[in-house]
């Protein structure tokens, strides 16, 4: 076991602060990697405040993780001692069921052990520990490798924000001639108006606040309405053939179902704690879809990263330090982020 430096709480109300985690020395299929960069997803945020339901403390969250790896175990294949790697949501699943068997193992029968909050095969059940820390230890099979001519601190979120907004996009195969819209442009959402737009769609963002509305072109979007104004939200009305919505936190998803065109859907990717009270006439009146997506599998996951490399896509990110963590948090709740935080990981080993 390796003693190993995290930032976690241990209650629903309780502040982030650094302790002291263990970490399983490499089994033969393991790969230990020292981490570099941890980008901040807002279900960290989720889970760490108990909003979820319940959470197994102490919580160390992080599933957006970049960084080098020092140790191998003596059946590993794929990489090797150096190697810059990624680790996103998923450290294993049963790999026998349906799900597993076509890489979809975000939908393992048997529940996939995600990064952080699931119980540990490998430690008697404690929960596993996320990024926000020096070190993990993961099976080879769900490490990702992270493409050359990216920056590593800024592909971390790929691995979460990249992955959640591409698998949808591609499974409701979008493409040229599309219009596409995103509401919510938080750490998802912008990476959903990158990932669209590569794709040959027309993107049009949704936002509710002022000062994205002048920034969305930016981003990439060839459109932006600012949803809070009435006429404006009138201008695509009917008109979309595909939404993702990223939004953290309640709000009127029927307002935006309005914008699909017939046939059309909107696959929800927020995961707010709250139900979203859905209007049955939103629906059948254009026989709309309203559907949901959970990451993506390892497979698609590696696919995601090497057209973000082929693309050069990376997210706008914001560099902090572990210390400054529970602040990016209650920055998080006000929608104030461009677009994602990154904890640079050297200001935990320094500490
Ligand atoms: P984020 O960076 O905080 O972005 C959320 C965005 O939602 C904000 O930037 C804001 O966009 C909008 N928003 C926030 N509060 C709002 C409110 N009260 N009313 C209307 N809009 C509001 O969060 P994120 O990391 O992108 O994550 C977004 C959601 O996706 C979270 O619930 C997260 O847990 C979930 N998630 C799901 C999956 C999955 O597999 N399905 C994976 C990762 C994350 P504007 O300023 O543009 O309005
Ligand atoms: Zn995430
Ligand atoms: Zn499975």
């Amino acid at each position: 076991m390796t003693n190993t430096k995290a930032f976690g709480n241990a209650a629903a109300d309780a502040p982030l602060k650094q302790i002291n985690i263990n970490r399983r020395n490499p089994t033969p299929h393991d790969v230990e990697i020292d981490i570099l960069y941890c980008g901040v997803c807002h279900s960290d945020l989720h889970t760490a405040r108990g909003e979820w339901g319940p959470t197994a403390y102490p919580c160390v969250p992080g599933h957006e993780i970049v960084g080098k790896v020092t140790r191998v175990g003596d059946h590993v294949k794929k990489f090797k001692v150096g190697d810059t790697v990624g680790v996103g949501c998923i450290v294993d699943s049963c790999r026998e069921c349906q799900y597993c068997q076509s890489d979809l193992e975000q939908f393992c029968e048997k529940g996939m052990t995600g990064t952080y909050g699931s119980p540990d095969k490998h430690m008697q059940g404690l929960p596993t520990y996320g990024g926000y820390s020096e070190r993990i230890v993961v099976d080879e099979n769900y490490v990702l490798r992270i493409p050359e001519n990216l920056d590593i601190a800024a592909a971390a979120p790929l691995l979460c924000a990249g992955i959640t907004t591409y698998s949808p996009l591609r499974h409701w195969k979008v493409g040229p001639g599309q219009k596409v819209g995103v509401v919510g442009i938080g750490g998802l959402g912008h990476m959903a108006i990158k990932i669209a737009k590569a794709m040959g769609a027309y993107v049009v963002a949704f936002t509710t606040s002022d000062s994205k509305f002048t920034e969305a072109k930016r981003l990439g979007a060839d459109d932006v309405i600012l949803s809070k104004d009435e006429t404006q939200m009138q201008k695509y009305a009917g008109q979309l053939h595909f939404m993702i919505d990223a939004v953290s936190a309640q709000h009127d998803i029927n307002a935006y179902l309005g914008q699909l065109r017939v046939d059309g859907s909107l696959a929800l990717v927020g995961a707010p704690s709250e139900p979203l009270p859905v209007a049955a006439f939103k629906l059948i009146m254009a026989r709309r879809s309203f559907a949901g997506s959970l990451i993506g599998g390892i497979l698609e996951t590696q696919e995601m990263l090497d057209f973000c490399g082929k693309h050069e896509i990376l997210p706008d990110i914001e560099m902090i330090n572990i210390q400054q963590i529970n602040e990016a948090y209650d920055r998080l709740m006000k929608g104030d982020v461009k677009y994602r935080f990154v904890i640079d990981m050297a200001s935990l080993k320094k500490s």
